[in-house]
């Protein structure tokens, strides 16, 4: 895997680059939308990879390795090709380790220094991940990038906690990676395994932890344990921190973010690309967003509103229905509405990437993230 860096705001340092993937080159800084169970929640692949101007023509998206490890289960998805295949879905995929699911579920669970023990939450059975187990359920999906197993704390945790779990974080960092360069050089792999900085929101233990996994000399790092219920102002802060410290021609993902208004801000802190549930999700309960502001699609002034949801978006929705056709179908509880509004809100969050990427392309990144600042204090 290589990462290209095309241009660079001189101001903040935000980046415009190419990750080439074996499954195609990802235009960076990039947009993840999540399809937890090898599907974005209710669109089809075909749509997600609808040419511009109109289509999402998302270039990567996520997996998730807990799920699918459950169901249907890794070994059956390698016998049938592999996940590309298996989800007809011919372009990059992220999948995470899986530690962030396993960690939630607290009262199911049981952290050693071999792995984590837990129970399924379809079953109860018991299943337990290891570093090295959740590479191979990785490999066997045939995912371009994967994450290793870390130790995701909640928030807010003491200090003493988040360094025994950076600590751990940390050594089974060195383990999974090992064991993926074993695997990867058996099998000829072109994935790539990206270590993922924790510590909390403690800014002395995410330095401690980057200056440990940048000796990896990894393809790329990732941030995580952020969006965890603490203030913006800490995701920030701790990305803030951790960025300069890792290697400059290297990717950096952060893990989980973010709002739309946020996206400019990670950009400009040195961040390449950022996943989120929220776009996908909010959508399906009618929160969509728009140029003009949130669309509270169930709300009764768009009853007989015969715009259309964004006067500015290209979006199948968009050039298509109406709100009112969107409330209706809202309303009456019917499936297409979550797949429009779903592919709106993608189309929204993935397009605003590429306004990003091609204003630091041609110097104006600072003025975006200026415009973008203003509105959201205008909006407040
Ligand atoms: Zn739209």
């Amino acid at each position: 895997m290589r990462f290209e860096i095309l241009a660079t705001c001189p101001d903040t340092g935000a980046r415009a680059g190419l990750l080439h993937t074996a499954h195609g080159i990802v235009e960076t800084p990039v947009f993840m939308p999540v399809g937890t169970q090898a599907t974005v929640k209710g669109v089809m692949q075909r749509d997600l990879a609808a040419p511009l101007p109109e289509g999402l023509d998302a270039q990567i998206i996520l997996a998730n390795t807990y799920h699918l490890f459950l169901r249907p289960g890794h070994e059956l998805i390698r016998k049938l090709g592999g996940l590309h295949q298996f989800m007809s879905w011919p372009r990059a995929i992220l999948t995470d380790s899986g530690g962030f699911q396993v960690f939630s579920l607290s009262d199911l669970r049981k952290i050693t220094e071999e792995g984590v023990v837990f129970r399924s939450h379809l079953d109860g059975d018991r299943h337990l991940f290891t570093p090295q187990s959740t590479v191979d359920v990785q490999l066997a999906l045939g995912s371009d990038i994967l994450m290793p197993l870390d130790e995701c704390l909640e928030y807010p945790a003491s200090h003493e906690a988040a360094n025994v779990a950076m600590q751990r974080t940390v050594r089974w960092a060195r383990t999974a990676y090992e064991h993926f360069q074993t695997r990867a050089s058996e099998t000829g792999s072109r994935s790539a395994l990206f270590p993922i900085v924790q510590g909390s929101m403690f800014a002395d233990l995410r330095r401690a932890c980057a200056a440990e996994l940048v000796e990896l000399d990894a393809p790329g790092y990732a941030i995580g344990g952020l969006s965890v219920g603490e203030p913006r102002t800490l995701s920030m802060e701790m990305t803030e921190v951790t960025t300069p410290l890792l290697p400059h021609d290297r990717p950096r993902y952060v893990m989980g973010v973010g709002m739309p208004e946020e996206l400019a801000e990670y950009v400009a802190r040195g961040v390449d690309m950022m996943d989120c549930v929220l776009p996908s999700r909010n959508a399906r309960n009618g929160c969509l967003f728009t140029a003009s502001g949130r669309v509270i699609i169930k709300q009764a002034r768009y009853k007989d509103d015969a715009g259309p949801l964004d006067a500015e978006c290209p979006c199948l929705t968009c050039r298509t229905y109406s709100r009112a056709y969107l409330r209706h179908l809202f309303q009456a509880g019917e499936m297409l509405f979550s797949t429009l509004a779903t592919i709106h809100n993608l189309k929204y969050y993935l397009d605003m990437m590429r306004q990003m990427r091609q204003a630091i392309q041609v110097g104006r990144f600072r003025a975006y993230l200026d415009s973008v600042r203003n509105s959201a204090v205008e909006s407040n």
